[in-house]
């Protein structure tokens, strides 16, 4: 088993005079010697306020250059980087530091988000500030001892916790998912059994990913760290820039999600040309919209494209080589074993082929998380006898790929018949004036829900009956075809670019009942 810090400490040795980290909005970067330097001296100084091994300390910051290192500094304790999103309202932060039983936190100077979190942690936990915070909070740029001064690394036990990361709430509360040490392996070494990812000082990795998130942290800070590469740090998304970036410094792994893809062949400044040094494109979170990989596959020509399909608690289960043609497309990782159970039934009531049903992944393979933090019942709810329920729908194919249909939960049921959003999605994507689309229902008296197609419009807007005559003239059966089209300026979207679907419906009900009223 390799921990996080072996992973870095072992490139450091290999490698010790090659960049390691690079910063987007300082001229900050770091070589792997004095990464470890780095990570020792902010080690040191988290041991001196009282922070170590085992101890959970929330880590609320941004995509920022001292990010990364505060969270390689605790791992490097012993202590256990529980990454909030910083994005959450500071009650919303605090609420889960308070649920967490955490013993510090890391967070910006932000005085409601300090007084927050101060008013939940035990009387006298460091409050640390990245800059200069109100009184009682300590700035990081004072927080650094000597790096001699730190414990030889021990391994730990493969059992225990090592991150506590968090679902993205696109439902309710974020649930703290607790990775345990045993799991790094897997989740960073995926990229090189399913992606085509090459050890070696070549690996130039775009940190589009924010590094709260599974993929940020494993496949983007580490997928850097583990193959001898330079991690370069998007403090935050900017397609412009983030196309320079690509260009100016030789990127080669660009991981992120469909929305991140679209934004960067979006940008008035994105040619072919200057996406040359891209060697490998891989993304995850959501379904890539057919008419979308296209235009990937063309901007890529040549080059390892792969659909990892995942979750915060499992990582991988799924991925797909090449999945031009076949967005939706997916076969077991290399990690996992997975099957489709019956909805409503047991894990062991298996789906036959053909059949929809509910994912499963095998809960006892190394990438799988240990359960939610302080929350057995949640826990109990998602693994069971050895599977973990992923709550999306699938269906195995006779050639053994899985095809992937979207959220158990987002399924419209309209006059009972069942309609997937995402087979709506796809056909009404297919339109030239669609930029992006939600299929979502909305309660209806007469139909239980209606299907209604929120959508972004592209550079022509398409009228709502040119729309319906496309979805007419389509496959799709007349059942599914929305029977509304309400256009949205932005789609709502969460930190880790998935649509808030429940926003998203709120405000398709309030559009809906405006125009009837
Ligand atoms: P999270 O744990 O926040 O990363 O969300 C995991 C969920 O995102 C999964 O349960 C799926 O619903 C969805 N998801 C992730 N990756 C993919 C993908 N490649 N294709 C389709 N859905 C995906």
């Amino acid at each position: 088993m390799q921990t996080v810090y072996d992973l870095v400490r072992l490139a450091a040795a290999r490698r010790p005079d090659h960049l390691a980290i690079a910063d987007d909005r300082t001229d900050r970067r770091l070589t792997y010697g004095q990464l470890i330097g780095e990570i020792d001296a902010l080690a040191a100084g988290f041991a001196a306020l009282g922070i170590g091994p085992g101890k959970i300390v929330a880590t609320v910051l941004p995509n920022l250059f001292e990010h990364a290192l505060v969270l390689l500094a605790l791992h490097r304790l012993g202590a256990v980087p529980a990454m909030i999103n910083a994005r959450l309202k500071p009650e919303e932060a605090a609420g889960l530091v308070q649920q967490g039983g955490m013993a510090a936190t890391v967070s910006l100077p932000d005085e409601a988000m300090v007084r927050a979190l101060g008013g939940v942690l035990p009387k006298g936990a460091p409050l640390v500030t990245v800059g200069k915070g109100p009184s009682g909070t300590k700035p990081l740029d004072e927080c650094r001892g000597k790096p001699e001064s730190v414990a030889p690394w021990k391994a730990p036990d493969p059992e225990s916790l090592a991150f506590v990361l968090y679902t993205s709430g696109t439902t309710g509360l974020p649930k703290g998912v607790m990775i345990p040490h045993r799991a790094t392996d897997a989740r960073v070494l995926y990229m090189s059994m399913q992606c085509g990812v090459v050890h070696g000082t070549h690996n130039k990795v775009l940190g589009l990913m924010p590094l709260f998130h599974a993929v940020g942290f494993f496949s983007g800070l580490m997928g850097a760290l583990a193959f001898d590469g330079t991690y370069h740090l998007c403090s935050a998304f900017d397609p412009v820039r983030a196309v320079e970036a690509i260009e100016r410094e030789g990127i080669t792994l660009l991981y992120g999600s469909p929305t991140h893809l679209h934004g960067i062949l979006a940008a008035p400044n994105f040619s072919d040309a200057r996406m040359k040094s891209v060697q490998t494109v891989i993304y995850a979170g959501a379904a890539m919209p057919g008419p979308l990989l296209d235009r990937v596959a063309n901007a890529f020509p040549g080059r390892a494209i792969t659909n990892i399909y995942g979750t915060t608690e499992i990582m991988n289960g799924l991925y797909m080589p090449n999945p031009q043609g076949r967005p939706h497309q997916y076969r077991p990782g290399y990690y996992s074993n997975v099957r489709v159970g019956r909805i409503g039934g047991t894990v062991h009531d298996v789906a036959e082929i053909g059949e929809e049903g509910e994912l499963l992944i095998d809960s006892t393979a190394d990438a799988t998380f240990l359960g939610y933090l302080n929350r057995p019942d949640a826990t109990a709810e998602k693994m069971q006898d050895g599977w973990y329920r992923t709550g999306d729908i699938a269906m195995r194919r006779e050639d053994g790929d899985l095809e992937v249909r979207g959220r158990v939960d987002d399924m419209i049921i309209t006059g009972a018949e069942n309609v997937h959003p995402y087979e709506v999605e796809t056909t009404i994507a297919k339109h030239p004036g669609i930029a992006e689309v939600v299929v979502l229902g909305v309660p209806d008296e007469r139909w239980g829900e209606i299907v209604v197609a929120c959508v972004k419009a592209g550079a022509a807007k398409p009228s709502e009956d040119e729309l319906d005559l496309f979805c007419r003239e389509s496959t799709l059966a007349n059942y599914k075809r929305p029977r509304a089209y309400l256009f949205f300026d932005e789609i709502p979207r969460n930190a880790a670019n998935k649509v808030l679907r429940r926003v998203l419906r709120e405000n398709a009900h309030a559009a809906l009942g405006k125009r009837n009223a």
